[in-house]
């Protein structure tokens, strides 16, 4: 059965498709099977992934709408492929930003990605989904059907109170719609450690969350942004950059995670 993990933060810009598209790579770099679903309309782990948005014949917005399934939607990527850390896409383009409207009137709304995920369920070990920074309809589907959700952080002063917001739209969801849903950890992303503002909010998070920190820290590291450029995730754009190598330890961690309480 697939363990199924949004990456959420309604802050723009704190790291989500990075973390998403590095951790499918690491995931599949080290043997497991992985389907990365793109539920926001920029698109970007789909272009990340290799995948242009603009090509697309069908997207996650055919499966909202239950016109397509997802085995029909998915597609792989050759430049994946080449770099030996191959994964399923369930792609995004702007045609998404319209999903929201049209299902307004639609009962059962927020279940749609739950429903059509379970056809899949035994073909992956992990799906991944990159969730598109605010609370909308869109992040609540996949708060629906997630098993826990990975918060990338930076650790910067504002990131905290952020986090208040998100942690009680995860409570709401738990409670309401989904009794599974819970944080699995905070990641922090874009680290330096040479900023003493970074090194203590990093140990007010410790001291606050606990384990629900993750060990693997993602450092500051110029090759995971440029890979995108590539379409691809810093993890094959270049694996012996230190970006790459934290995410290759994180998706350690989180198997090991999941082995250790499945
Ligand atoms: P949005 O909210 O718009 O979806 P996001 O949360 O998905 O944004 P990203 O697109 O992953 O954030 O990252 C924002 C920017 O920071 C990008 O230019 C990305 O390349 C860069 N970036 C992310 N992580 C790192 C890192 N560890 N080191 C250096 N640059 C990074
Ligand atoms: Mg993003």
């Amino acid at each position: 059965m697939a363990k199924i993990f949004c990456v959420a933060n309604q802050k723009g810009g704190v790291g989500k498709t990075t973390t998403t598209v590095n951790l499918a790579a690491g995931l599949a770099k080290v043997g497991q099977r992985v389907l990365m679903v793109d539920l926001d309309p920029q698109g970007n782990a789909t272009m990340g992934s290799g995948v242009d948005k603009r090509k697309l014949e069908l997207s996650i917005y055919d499966v909202l709408l239950e016109s397509a399934s997802v085995a029909e939607a998915r597609v792989q990527s050759d430049k994946l492929k080449e770099g030996g850390c191959s994964y399923d896409i369930l792609g995004a383009n702007r045609e998404l930003a319209g999903a929201e409207v049209e299902l307004v009137e639609v009962e059962r709304r927020e279940k749609r990605l739950k429903n059509a995920l379970a056809a899949v369920d035994a073909e992956y070990d992990f799906v991944l989904i990159d969730c598109p920074p605010s609370l909308s309809m869109l992040t609540l589907n996949g708060l629906c059907c997630a098993h826990g959700v990975i918060v990338p952080m930076q650790c910067e002063y504002f990131a905290l109170e952020g986090l208040t917001d998100l942690v009680n739209t995860i409570k709401q969801v738990k409670a309401n719609l989904n009794d599974d849903l819970q944080i699995i950890g905070l990641l922090r992303v874009m680290f330096d450690p040479r900023i003493t503002l970074q090194q203590q909010v990093s140990e007010q998070l410790k001291a606050h969350f606990g384990d629900k920190v993750f060990n693997s820290v993602i450092p500051r590291n110029v090759r995971l942004a440029e890979a995108p450029s590539y379409g691809v995730p810093g993890v094959v754009f270049d694996p012996s950059s230190k970006g790459a190598q934290a995410f290759v330890n994180f998706a350690q961690e989180m198997v090991a995670r999941i082995q250790a309480a499945p």
